[in-house]
């Protein structure tokens, strides 16, 4: 595979060129726990993770000078097992994970709001119409701080398409943020991976999630 660093610097510059303090989490799922070192050794700082058994194999072996993310779909029975290791949840999308979350966690959770605004019956998130609703009610868990709201586009090449919707996430991000609740200071966006972070980018992204196109994949054919 492809040494990390060079294509990190590629990345980070052109992600810097479109607007200063872009956050560039790393997805690491689909590799193993060197080449998420050589990730860290590379200066990245964000690592994130979509399943539990993958984040704590990293997490036990990576602590020093890395940010967990967690990004996939939380289980509430695999709350305790995680919660307090990772740093950023990106999914939290109903009330019974929010319950589970303020029951498990030994302090206070840095988490986005997942928002499904493409509406795909295949994917998880709270519906934009509702999203407000949602973070409103989440004030009685002092566990948790709406720091963001996060989504995933739908796989499409269409540039209007995927622009519509990260455009449509940042709307509502900023209409949270006007409220000034006090548990949803909700000032961070988390959208765009490997093939749309440029888009992403343009539209107002805070965090980027890029796996494939910085980190490769370990069962890719080299
Ligand atoms: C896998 C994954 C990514 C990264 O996807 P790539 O296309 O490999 O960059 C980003 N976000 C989430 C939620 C993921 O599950």
């Amino acid at each position: 595979m492809k040494p990390i660093k060079p294509v990190y610097e590629n990345i980070k510059n052109e992600l810097d060129s479109i607007r200063e303090g872009i956050n560039l989490i790393a997805v690491t799922k689909q590799v193993g726990v060197e080449r998420t070192k050589e990730a860290v050794e590379a200066g990245i700082e964000h690592l994130g993770e979509n399943r539990p058994e993958g984040l704590l194999k990293k997490f036990e072996a990576i602590q020093d000078g890395a940010k967990w993310h967690f990004i996939g779909n939380l289980q509430s029975r695999k709350v305790k097992d995680i919660i307090n290791h990772i740093d950023y949840l990106h999914s939290l999308d109903r009330l019974s994970l929010a319950k589970e979350i303020q029951k498990r966690a030994d302090r206070v959770i840095d988490c986005f709001v997942q928002v499904n605004v493409s509406k795909e019956e295949s994917k998880s998130g709270i519906l934009p119409e509702e999203t407000l609703d949602f973070i409103k009610t989440l004030e009685q868990y002092d566990k948790i701080n709406i720091i963001g709201l996060m989504t995933m586009a739908p796989n499409v090449e269409d540039e209007e398409v995927l622009r519509k919707v990260f455009q449509d996430l940042k709307a509502l991000q900023l209409d949270v943020a006007e409220r000034e609740w006090p548990h949803a200071p909700c000032t961070e966006t988390s959208m765009g991976m490997s093939n749309d972070y440029l888009i992403a980018a343009q539209e107002g992204a805070t965090f980027v999630r890029i796996g494939t196109a910085l980190i490769g994949s370990e069962s890719e054919a080299e």
